[in-house]
């Protein structure tokens, strides 16, 4: 018995088997109780490994993805938020936009959860088996322009043509120089009708001109991003504050946000 044992968890390890030598004995004792058959027992061993599998598979995905926090749609409070539609982001959910290749585009001041829904929607897309990055406009760009004095530029550009999801997180908060604003374009340009991007800006697209520091850039680069796309405008009070206040962070003082006195 010993010797079988040991054979059964050697071959485990070298077909890379982990979770079948978690169950087997279990599983086996079931079998006996419940007079189920070799091939029923043998069915319920692959299921358990390929899910594990799967599971370890998505992790792996999810770690190289990047993302900020691990937050789903199921977390996110839409009574908070009555200007976004909850059917709308729900039917977004169904990932029908990343098989088109269209772009998602959340727009809204500080706080009212635009992180959040990009996040929930990227983990959906991991549960799916998409490959998704996560970065800042900021991270990108810089990354970008370190990967442009070492001429690995063309590697690099990679890491955000080659997944079905990218997210763009923050553009707006910093303004780009001509360089930063061209990578940009590149980015979405390479992207156009071949992946999708979930993008996050707390200015309006009026604005665009000013943070790209070039009118016909960012107009081009608002044709390319729009062509295919949604816009989600969020206009309501921030999430972080909500938070604050009911901590007793901060009180109102005639409509403006200020510290307590005490
Ligand atoms: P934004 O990206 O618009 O600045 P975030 O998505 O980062 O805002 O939201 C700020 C914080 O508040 C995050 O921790 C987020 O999970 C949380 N949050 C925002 N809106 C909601 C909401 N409606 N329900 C639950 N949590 C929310
Ligand atoms: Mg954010």
């Amino acid at each position: 018995m010993i010797a079988l044992n040991e054979r059964l968890q050697n071959a485990f390890r070298q077909l890379g088997w982990s979770r079948i030598p978690e169950v087997l004995h279990t599983h086996a004792e079931e079998a006996a109780k419940h007079n189920i058959s070799y091939l029923e027992f043998l069915d319920k061993l692959l299921q358990e490994e390929l899910a594990a599998k799967q599971d370890r598979f998505i992790r792996m995905r999810t770690r190289l993805a990047r993302l900020p926090f691990h937050k789903t749609l199921d977390q996110f409070d839409f009574s908070f938020q009555p200007s976004i539609d909850e059917r709308r982001i729900r039917d977004l959910a169904t990932l029908r936009f990343i098989e088109n290749q269209e772009n998602l585009i959340f727009l809204g001041p500080p706080g009212v959860g635009k992180t959040h829904l990009a996040v929930a929607l990227a983990m959906e897309a991991l549960k799916q088996r998409y490959i998704v990055y996560f970065t800042t406009a900021h991270d990108m760009i810089q990354t970008l322009q370190e990967a442009h004095q070492t001429h690995t530029v063309k590697q690099k550009i990679k890491t955000y043509t080659k997944p079905h999801l990218l997210i763009i997180d923050e553009i707006g908060y910093r303004k780009m120089d001509e360089t930063a604003a061209h990578f940009f374009f590149q980015i979405i340009s390479e992207r156009y009708e071949r992946g999708s991007i979930i993008l996050t800006s707390n200015k309006s697209y009026g604005a665009w001109g000013e943070i790209f520091g070039d009118s016909v850039l960012a107009t081009a680069i608002l044709d390319r991003l729009l062509h295919h796309s949604t816009t989600i405008n969020i206009k309501g009070e921030s999430y972080r504050i909500k938070e604050k206040k009911k901590a007793g962070f901060f009180k109102l003082e005639g409509g403006n946000l200020s510290k307590p006195t005490s």
